[in-house]
């Protein structure tokens, strides 16, 4: 098998209700759901704590979380323009970037990855790593896993950093 290429795939959480709360930053405290016609299409951490889950009905959610707080979602203008705004955030690192929905990203970050095996031998890893980076064959994949953890952990500081003011163009209409 070839372990030649480092892909990242970076999938941002319950991503329309993130972009209502950098909407409106009062809603972090609450818990909330984003309607689509009579659905909650996501919902954040604190509406799922009472149960609620993507794509139940506006009624059973209601019922599961009585103070759940709607915003409608009909109108993808706010989210397409974030979701692009985190794919350009993420064409810094790679243009090998492929789009997948508004919410995810696969990024083959192997250039990168290889120029960074030139000049540091990894030692630390950043978040989780299933199984063991040390001996997974002598191909040398361990070592590109672990920088590739690396640059995941700079794209989610990125990302993080990136959308946090500036995220709605107040040009558009
Ligand atoms: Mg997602
Ligand atoms: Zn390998």
């Amino acid at each position: 098998m070839d372990h030649s290429r480092t892909i990242i795939h970076i999938d941002l959480d319950c991503f329309y209700a993130q972009v209502e709360t950098l909407k409106n930053p009062e809603l972090k405290t609450l818990p909330l759901g984003v309607q689509q016609q009579n659905l909650v299409v996501t919902s954040n951490y604190l509406a799922r704590e009472f149960g609620v889950k993507k794509c139940m009905s506006v009624t059973e959610a209601k019922k599961l979380c009585p103070n759940i707080v709607l915003v409608k979602g009909e109108d993808l203008h706010d989210y397409r323009q974030v979701s692009y705004k985190v794919t350009s955030l993420l064409q810094k690192y790679s243009h090998l970037v492929e789009r997948l929905g508004l919410d995810e990203n696969f990024i083959d970050a192997s250039n990168l990855v290889n120029e960074r095996l030139k000049k540091v031998t990894p030692t630390s890893v950043p978040g989780h790593v299933f199984g063991n980076t040390t001996n997974l064959c002598d191909c040398g994949c361990g070592d590109r896993l672990k920088i590739g953890t690396q640059i995941a952990q700079e794209m989610r500081d990125e990302i993080k950093k990136g959308i946090e003011f500036n995220v709605l163009c107040g040009n558009c209409p």
